[in-house]
């Protein structure tokens, strides 16, 4: 080999160092930049003491700086980390692992409660556990309000997510006096002492708000009227809740007010944007999920035995 020959391979061995070295830099800005803006938008949506709703720009998009074209591309690019830390959380489980996550999905008609499971958790059915709650049945309502609720709770290993919830209990059920105040008013308590009980057996809580105004909600209802294929999704009793739309952000205000616990906070969403909504719902869960420090189980037999006999069967 002549020396120029030479020369010019541990050159370009060198170009390819350095090449690897800006490469993993632009890698750990980027996972920095990501972590950065995961504390931001968990931060600016956690509900805290002195919360006012009625503060809240709908139309917002509190700790995200890009547009909607940003926020599509940011929702894609981690729906492979937030599939990976979900099969981590289930191959814990079947190692024995109790842990599990529920995520609490509130809101009024077309906030977009739906979407989340669309678009968010729609990268990994297997270990999802997804239950919408209606207005109770006879059955149902022959028990205590959380009976329905405790039987959708995640198995360990799952990631549970309630479209509406218990909180319908005080929200809709107080808006039209369902049952007496003397009843909704004890349940404030009655939910907290519960939600206690499913973190203390290893299930991690993640409440969400999705806050949209009266006029998006106007909007979308308007769209459902102008889709032969969103007809199925209008209720004309929709337009009756609106009427009531102050009661509800009162009932809502209240609930942020009493149940927004350190255990299990509440995030507030501004919904209005659906790409913003979406984005902030996956950050949630991408927070929760990363904190658990979910490693993969490592094996109960012995990997290199198992690949000899692999070989020769
Ligand atoms: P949707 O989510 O649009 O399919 O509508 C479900 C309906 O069920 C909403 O109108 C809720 O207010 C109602 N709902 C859910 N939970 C309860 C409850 N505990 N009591 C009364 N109505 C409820
Ligand atoms: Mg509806």
């Amino acid at each position: 080999m002549g020396k120029g020959k030479k020369g010019k391979k541990s050159q370009k061995a060198a170009a390819e160092i350095e090449e690897k070295a800006v490469e993993d830099a632009v890698v750990a800005a980027h996972e920095e930049e990501a972590v950065q803006e995961i504390k931001d938008v968990v931060n600016s949506l956690r509900v805290g003491k002195g919360f006012v709703l009625a503060d809240v720009d709908t139309s917002g998009t509190p700790g995200f700086t890009g547009d909607k074209v940003d926020g599509k591309a940011a929702l894609k690019a981690c729906e492979t980390e937030l599939s990976d830390l979900l099969e981590r959380l289930f191959a814990d489980s079947i190692e024995g692992g109790r842990r599990s996550v529920l995520l609490v999905v509130q809101g009024m008609d077309t906030s977009g409660k739906g979407g989340i499971m669309r678009h968010v958790i729609s990268v990994n059915p297997q270990g999802v556990k997804a239950t919408g709650f209606k207005a109770p049945t006879k059955e149902e309502l022959a028990h205590d309000f959380l009976w329905r609720i405790e039987k959708a709770l995640p198995e360990p290993g799952q990631l549970g997510v309630f479209d509406r919830s218990h909180y319908e209990d005080v929200l809709v059920v107080r808006v039209h006096e369902l049952v007496p105040e003397s009843v909704w008013s004890k349940r404030y308590a009655q939910i907290n002492a519960f939600e206690r009980k499913v973190i203390a057996a290893g299930t991690t809580v993640i409440k969400v708000m999705m806050h949209i105004s009266t006029d998006e909600q106007r909007d979308r209802l308007m769209e459902r009227l102008d889709r032969p294929d969103k007809y199925y999704k209008y209720n004309p009793g929709d337009v009756d809740e609106r009427g009531h739309w102050d009661a509800y952000m009162e009932a809502y205000q209240a609930v942020l007010d009493k149940t927004s616990t350190v255990g299990a906070p509440w995030h507030v969403v501004p919904a209005d944007r659906k790409w913003y909504a979406r984005r902030a719902v996956q950050q949630l869960l991408l927070e929760a999920l990363r904190g658990m420090n979910l490693e993969w189980p490592p094996p109960d037999f012995d990997v290199e035995a198992e690949k000899k006999r692999l070989a020769v069967s």
